[in-house]
């Protein structure tokens, strides 16, 4: 799909990687569209206007939220919404209703959904357009338990049907190549956030990942634990992935290389337990993907990978 991205598309992503590497904030609106801000901010809110002006239907509201990340936490804003509003999700259980209706149908407002209940969580798979209309599309696929306790768990395709494959293994967990996108104790999503602040923040993740199949580098602050980790995926121009704040080269490149390849596969199985070679999306989940969400996979099997708490 990236072959066939368009000049103006590519200068678009370029664009959008240089923000989200000075830390610029960045905003999701209407299908996961990624946009700069503070540079569009105004833009936006003149739409806005010249829409009410001319007397928009009732229900086709403009949409767009924004972040900013601030001692690793995100403050949203509201804004209206500019899709219109999607068949809500008809849940069977009172408990899928109550967790799961409302947030759903909000979502169905900006991406377009597909959702199911089974008796653990619902799942949604939700296409996502990063770059706009004209851009690739890529698809997630979330479980959402009825157990809040538990955190959605997500994957990303670049395709769905025949040949689907996962969008990139970029900051993907180890072993079962979920979205690594925040981690729990940054506090990045809650529930509470909703759904909507969720799948936008997966669209940013895709946008990242879009990038470093593009140009062959990872945009923004990351996380990355252990040499063999660092220095397999990171490049020296990236940030590092200890949370330094410096670029890999000035900060864990140098004594990452002196590592040797036996001392470092032996610090990532501590850290991952697990090898950097075992890292794929479960059949189950694929399985999915490729049938077009017609059928869903059973969440106990999807989540029956260990879950990834790396030990610090
Ligand atoms: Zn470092």
């Amino acid at each position: 799909m990236i072959e066939s991205l368009p000049p103006d598309l590519v200068e678009r992503l370029e664009e959008l990687g240089r923000a989200l590497d000075i830390e610029q904030s960045v905003s999701a609106y209407g299908g996961g569209r990624i946009r700069i801000t503070d540079a569009d901010r105004n833009e936006v809110v003149k739409n806005v206007t010249s829409e009410a002006t001319q007397g928009s239907s009732a229900g086709s509201r403009q949409g767009q939220r924004s972040w900013s990340r601030s001692g690793g936490s995100w403050s949203r804003g509201a804004w209206a919404r500019r899709r219109p509003a999607g068949e809500p999700g008809a849940f069977s259980s009172e408990q899928a209703r109550s967790l799961y209706a409302a947030e759903t149908r909000s979502l169905a407002q900006e991406y377009d959904i597909n959702c199911a209940e089974t008796q653990l969580g619902i799942w949604v798979a939700a296409k996502s357009r990063p770059l706009g209309s004209r851009g690739p599309s890529v698809h997630f696929l979330i479980a959402l338990p009825f157990n809040q306790e538990i955190m959605p768990r997500s994957w990303c395709f670049a395709g769905i049907g025949n040949g689907s494959k996962p969008l990139g293994l970029r900051h993907t967990n180890f072993p079962d190549a979920s979205i690594c996108a925040f981690v729990k104790e940054d506090r990045t999503w809650d529930y509470s956030d909703g759904l909507v602040a969720l799948v936008d923040i997966y669209s940013v993740w895709a946008l990242r990942q879009l990038h470093n199949e593009v140009f062959g580098w990872w945009p923004g602050p990351q996380l990355g634990l252990g040499a063999l980790y660092r220095k397999t995926e990171f490049q020296p121009n990236e940030f590092c992935g200890c949370s330094s704040g410096k670029r890999y080269r000035d900060c864990h490149l140098a004594s990452d290389l002196l590592v040797d390849e036996q001392a470092a596969q032996a610090e990532f199985k501590r850290l991952f337990r697990t090898n950097y070679s075992n890292r794929n999306v479960p059949a189950v989940v694929l399985n999915a993907a490729q049938n077009r969400w017609r059928i869903w996979p059973d969440m106990r099997a999807a989540y029956s990978f260990r879950p990834i708490d790396p030990v610090r």
